[in-house]
């Protein structure tokens, strides 16, 4: 592919970090790069405590947790959304209840969501897809008056904002992504961001084994030993070293994709005028995104199988998603769905991503703004 999907990059001192923290003879985790990532993360996104994990994946399940829930349980959440949202859950015991997306943020319909409530409810999980929150002000006052968890999947979101608080740090939990698909990078990451008090001191038991090791570095009891149930979800100093120069450059990373979502944007207007296409909707008032993805959405699967082939032709790699939960062989097997599920299903076979990554140029986009073009030259809308 001459224009690949996705193109992992370095934009400071990741390599440098890494031969210091080998050169400091700390390859464990929680050294002074994790250190310095938990502040950044703290201090730039406002969350009370943040725990570097090996990926969203894990911070999720470290969520799930934290929320004390087994067999019965129920967690609300969208269908159109990775697995690792609802697995996570699913490792508890829990019954995952899938609810449609609202057709201008593809993100979690908070009405729907409402409506989807019943006794056994126990936490909510809005996915911010593409970095677009979600309705947090509706959906942290129903989860305050039905006293449910509310885990965001902040996956797409870092940086990014509703009504001026960040993304991860307004729901009781928060997790983030570092995967190499997402705006900033370590390969596979993630953290754990705990904005409530009452999960903190649990959380970091959780992360390490399920000991009191935290508490025991800091010199806060004079041995550790084994509290509660947990796992190893705290990555190897390497990886803070690669992440922590690439989060002191996060700004210059989102305003370089959200430059090129705006080249997409201005390169397919006048498809879209046509009917040809559909660009996402710009962002609702309140929310700021952070250029995580762009997509669009074709008239059918079929326009959309033919557009990515043509590109492929053309080597240039489109992907699309999600294969909706709801209706995937384990989404039917360990959950239910609680509403219609017309945008998803629907959305689910229109949409797809275009390439974009910190390093793609302006002249690629406008090679796949041609290409896609091409594609529509002399078609019928
Ligand atoms: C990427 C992603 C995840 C998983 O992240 P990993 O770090 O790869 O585990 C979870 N949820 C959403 C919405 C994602 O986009």
């Amino acid at each position: 592919m001459k224009i690949p999907f996705n193109k992992p990059f370095t934009i400071g001192a990741e390599l440098e970090n890494i031969a210091a923290a080998v050169r400091a003879g700390h390859l464990s985790g929680d050294g002074p790069f994790t250190q310095r990532c938990h502040r950044w993360l703290e201090e730039r996104l406002g969350a009370r405590r943040a725990l570097l994990t090996h990926s969203c994946t894990a911070a999720l399940e470290m969520a799930a947790i934290l929320c004390d829930l087994g067999p019965g349980d129920e967690v609300i959440m969208p269908s159109f959304t990775f697995v690792s949202t609802a697995n996570a859950f699913v490792l508890r015991g829990a019954t995952p209840v899938f609810v449609d997306i609202r057709p201008d943020t593809l993100n979690l319909d908070e009405t729907a969501a409402a409506k989807a409530v019943t006794s056994k409810t126990r936490a909510i999980v809005p996915v911010h897809y593409a970095g677009v929150a979600c309705e947090m002000d509706a959906i942290m006052a129903l989860a305050r008056s039905r006293n449910l968890v509310v885990v965001e999947d902040a996956a797409q979101g870092v940086l990014a904002e509703y009504r001026g608080r960040k993304l991860g740090a307004i729901g009781h939990l928060g997790c983030l992504s570092f995967h190499e698909t997402k705006n900033v990078i370590s390969g596979e990451g993630g953290a754990l961001l705990v904005n409530d008090q009452r999960f903190t001191a649990r959380a970091e038991i959780i992360r390490e084994k399920g000991t009191n090791r935290a508490q025991f570095f800091r010199g806060e009891v004079d041995k550790y030993g084994w509290m509660d149930i947990g796992s190893s979800y705290l990555p190897s100093e390497l990886v803070g070293a690669f992440l922590c120069a690439q989060l002191e450059h996060a700004v210059e990373i989102n305003a370089r994709r959200l430059q090129l979502c705006a080249a997409y944007r201005s390169g397919l207007e006048t498809l879209a005028a046509r009917g040809a296409l559909a660009l996402p909707r710009p962002e609702p008032a309140g929310a700021t995104g952070n250029g995580h993805m762009f997509y669009v959405l074709l008239k059918d699967l079929d326009t959309r199988s033919a557009l990515i082939a043509h590109l492929k032709a053309r080597g240039i790699h489109a992907v699309f998603h999600y294969v909706p939960l709801h209706s995937s062989p384990a989404g039917r097997k360990f959950g239910r769905t609680a509403s219609p599920m017309t945008v998803t299903d629907d959305v689910s076979e229109r949409l797809l991503r275009l390439p974009l990554y910190y390093t793609l140029a302006d002249s690629d986009v406008a090679q796949i703004v041609s290409a896609i073009a091409a594609f529509f030259h002399g078609r019928p809308a």
